[in-house]
């Protein structure tokens, strides 16, 4: 699904090289963690995922699917299956968030060849989907996150994820901000969308969020590169002796 070789990437503006030779494979079906302490780059690789323009790729590779997406623009990437939930999700004034939903369904739909939703059906998706998070369905009318308290977008971002269908899930911080109750809520939802065509990146700087998403591969991504890949005991390595140990091994 997804194979990165020797990254490297940089601030458009001031050529700051924050992702330095990272490598990456993540299988079909596979559910990965990327772990890592604060200022790792693993915000920047989700946006470098995306297509964010303000950061510049200067060599080496994004495999999709066998194909190169370096060329692709950030829309272009999401009309081929690939999703990034953000760490800090955008306010968008004047939106209301079911408008939103419709808008991004139907420019998916419209990609993959299919008619758009009428909006009875519409509705019915995105209440049901709502309803499966425990979302108040008086959100759908606001604005999208505008106002909405931490927990309240991180299941915005689960929400449009769940109706989106991507193939390629990355999920930037999703567990911060939530409360236990959230979390596991949350964790369902992206348990749901485990499938065998499916992979998912779960980004997160602690390893509670991955005792309710089992993953099934652990990366630790520390200045740009990932230094050491392991299975789901890495994660708990991590808890007891934090990353120092790893870091000194590494270099
Ligand atoms: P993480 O998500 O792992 O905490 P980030 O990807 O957010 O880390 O950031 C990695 C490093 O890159 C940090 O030191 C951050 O300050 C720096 N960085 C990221 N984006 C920019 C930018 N646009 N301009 C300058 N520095 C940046
Ligand atoms: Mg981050």
């Amino acid at each position: 699904m997804l194979e990165i070789k020797n990254l490297h990437a940089r601030v458009a503006e001031t050529g700051v090289e924050i992702i330095r030779g990272l490598n990456l494979t993540v299988q079909d079906g596979e559910v990965a963690a990327i772990m890592g302490p604060n200022g790792s780059g693993k915000s920047t690789l989700s946006y470098v995922l995306a297509g964010r323009e303000d950061y510049e790729v200067t060599e080496g590779e994004i495999l999709y699917n066998g194909q190169s997406i370096l060329e692709m623009d950030p829309a272009e990437r999401a009309a081929s299956g690939i999703f990034l939930a953000f760490q800090y999700p955008m306010e968008i004034p004047g939106v209301a968030t079911m408008e939103f939903l419709k808008v991004a369904m139907n420019a998916q739909r419209k990609a993959r060849g299919e008619d758009p939703l009428s909006i009875p059906d519409l509705m019915k998706r995105v209440k049901h989907a709502a309803g499966e998070l425990s979302m108040d369905l008086g959100m759908l009318k606001r604005p999208l996150n505008v106002g909405f308290s931490g927990g309240e977008k991180k299941r915005a971002e689960i929400l449009q994820m769940k109706l989106l269908e991507p193939k390629l899930c990355v999920l930037d911080e999703t567990d911060s901000g939530l409360d236990i109750d959230a979390l596991k809520i949350v964790a369902d939802g992206v348990n749901q969308l485990r499938s065998p065509d499916r992979s998912i990146v779960v980004i997160t700087h602690y390893q509670r969020l991955l005792d309710y998403i089992v993953p099934d591969s652990v990366h630790v991504l520390y200045k740009g590169q990932v230094i050491k890949s392991g299975d789901k005991s890495l994660a708990y390595e991590l808890e007891e002796n934090g990353y120092a140990g790893i870091i000194e091994e590494a270099a």
